[in-house]
């Protein structure tokens, strides 16, 4: 669990202004332009995977191929030269993946300095494409080639027609979740931030808190929790309002993510939720100084609820 409030805001600022932070800051932002561009080509096949709340049954058997990690290997090159194929220039690496909610994204890399090679596609897919048909591989080479709608809505009934290759959710607590408030929709911020930042490998469901009663002055605000064990994050129905910007959403939704990736260290006895390396991933977030800001500014509000 983890909540955000004044105390870690400051320990968050504070090492921000660290020369290391700063370094890691500029690094991940490189990586974070291209990944930016990747995430807009992958918008319109976004959140075609899994729903949420599924009581289907874990279909073992479809994945059962790719186990291993050379079988995965061995899928991914033959699928990449079988996509290759119907390409007229470029460079493709493929990875093949078992998510839940992202079926394909595309990161163009090399677009603005054109190299002689021609542009590199690094594209992620989940194992359903391994066998697909010629008419999906050529659907694929289209759409990562030149963003093609109509190699697009193939794609799109190849991923609908195999819903049932989308791995079920395990046994998690079976409350209900609801993703989209009145403002803000959690998925869409969740999946947005997961191929930004993380490359899609985020696995966590996300839910909005209750529902608040009246509204009043509190000392603090937990506007964000991660579940370790049920891989689970809830952002406080709080924020869900006209005045709270998407940015600042992101951001809380961004610092939950990253509970995910990071261990706790045991440092003196206590559990370091937020580690060094934490605070330097968290200040990587695109927004980062805009949504301290924001947060700084709209204090009062932020506790009235
Ligand atoms: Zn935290």
């Amino acid at each position: 669990m983890s909540s955000l409030g004044k105390s870690e805001a400051m320990a968050s600022k504070l090492a921000s202004t660290s020369d290391g932070a700063r370094a890691a800051n500029s690094e991940s932002a490189r990586h974070r332009r291209t990944a930016s561009r990747a995430a807009s080509i992958a918008g319109d096949l976004r959140g075609r995977g899994r729903r949420r709340r599924s009581t289907e049954t874990l279909d073992s058997g479809s994945f059962a191929l790719a186990r291993t990690d050379g079988a995965v290997a061995d899928a991914a090159s033959l699928l990449a030269s079988r996509i290759r194929a119907h390409m007229a220039a470029g460079h493709l690496d493929v990875t093949l993946t078992d998510n839940r909610y992202t079926m394909l994204s595309v990161r163009r890399d090399g677009e603005c300095n054109e190299s002689r090679t021609g542009p590199q596609y690094r594209v992620r897919l989940h194992h359903m494409f391994a066998d697909a048909t010629p008419r999906v591989t050529q659907a694929l080479a289209h759409y990562i080639g030149k963003d093609d709608k109509e190699a697009s809505k193939v794609l799109g009934d190849f991923i609908d027609a195999n819903q049932h290759r989308v791995r079920a959710k395990s046994s998690r607590k079976t409350s209900k979740l609801v993703t989209k408030g009145a403002c803000h929709d959690l998925q869409d911020i969740f999946d947005g931030l997961n191929d930004q930042y993380f490359d899609g490998t985020i696995d966590a469901t996300i839910t909005w808190g209750q529902k608040c009663g009246k509204a009043q002055r509190r000392n603090s605000i937990k506007m964000g929790s991660y579940s370790i064990e049920d891989r689970s994050i809830r952002i406080h129905r709080s924020l869900d309002k006209a005045y709270v910007p998407r940015f600042f959403v992101e951001w809380i939704v961004y610092h939950e993510m990253l509970h995910q990736v990071h261990d706790a260290p045991v440092v003196n006895g206590r559990r370091q939720f937020h580690s060094k390396a934490f605070l330097e991933d968290e200040a990587a977030f695109e927004h980062y100084a805009l949504a301290r800001l924001w947060e700084r500014d709209h204090l009062e509000q932020l506790l009235t609820y």
